[in-house]
């Protein structure tokens, strides 16, 4: 390169338009709008299962759309059984359909049922959990397994992840200030190429933090 050379009037406005374009298009986004939303007890089931309890070709109906795409709160409801022959009624399914039915307590849930050691698990990951009996309007299941308390966990897309930095199966911090503000320390990643920016968490991780008046999140590695 020579030394000296003055740019000419025309790279120099070439510079400034990149750097004025560079800000108001924004080469770094800001953060991605942070959901959390508490996820009272339900439970995902099988084709089979729902065949069961509802009758053989049953269809779930839709109640409401929950927050990720696809996904949502059925009519339907179903009586739980726990060990100790305690009981909830109007346990919601939602929808859609799974290849494994899977019940999602909280732990004072869990304790009400009398059940001593409900595991904390990811969606799915169902291997030696305790099971339940299920009651539906036309038929019962007894599951071997299957009941577990929700990790915490922040559904996101690729490009949201990319955001933060993380990859599948990461873990995370969630702060929630206010009142009763609380940081909680395994935030499990999960990201769907559907999926929208939202952190589930259950009722007692809920009431804990005060998430009904809490008004600041922060979503950290
Ligand atoms: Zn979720």
């Amino acid at each position: 390169m020579a030394t000296g050379t003055v740019p000419s009037r025309s790279q120099v406005e070439g510079i400034v338009r990149q750097v004025v374009s560079a800000r108001l298009h924004g080469t770094r986004p800001g953060p991605p709008a942070l959901a959390v939303h508490a996820s009272a007890r339900h439970m995902h089931v099988s084709r089979e299962d729902l065949d069961r309890l509802f009758g053989p070709g049953y269809e779930l109906t839709v109640d409401r759309p929950l927050h990720q795409p696809g996904n949502f709160a059925a009519k339907e409801t179903v009586t739980l059984i726990g060990p100790r022959s305690r009981l909830i009624s109007n346990l919601r399914i939602l929808g859609p359909l799974r290849s494994r039915t899977q019940i999602e307590l909280a732990f004072t849930d869990a304790v009400s049922l009398g059940y001593d050691d409900v595991p904390i698990r990811l969606s799915g990951n169902l291997d030696g959990t305790p099971g339940a009996l299920v009651m539906g309007p036309k038929g019962v299941v007894e599951l071997q397994e299957g009941v577990i308390r929700a990790a915490m966990h922040a559904h996101m897309s690729p490009s949201e992840a990319s955001h933060y930095g993380v990859k599948q199966g990461d873990l995370m911090r969630l702060r929630v200030g206010g009142d009763a503000a609380v940081t909680f320390e395994r935030v499990h990643v999960r990201i769907g190429e559907e999926s929208r920016l939202d952190v589930h968490m259950d009722t007692d991780e809920a009431n804990a933090c005060g998430l009904a008046q809490a008004r600041e999140f922060a979503l950290f590695k």
